[in-house]
């Protein structure tokens, strides 16, 4: 099996271990998942790791971030 994957670095960091590296699909579809790459947490679709990525530091990107936070922070 060849990896398909990819690992990214994001603004934000893991909630479960701190981590800010991420591991994606190479296809990068919207709806892939992104895992963190030390604890295989989930984070969040790629079309919003990529939004984050493509913003870079900005209160949109900011708003984002504490959007998926949130969605796991509960
Ligand atoms: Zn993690």
């Amino acid at each position: 099996m060849p990896d398909l994957s990819e690992d990214i670095r994001l603004p934000v960091a893991c909630p479960k271990c701190g981590s800010h590296l991420y591991r994606v699909s190479e296809v990068h579809n919207p709806d892939d998942k992104v895992f963190c790459a030390s604890c295989k947490y989930h984070l969040c679709s790629y079309a919003e790791a990529a939004e984050m990525l493509k913003e870079g530091p900005s209160s949109k990107t900011e708003a984002l971030i504490e959007k998926v936070v949130n969605r796991h922070g509960k």
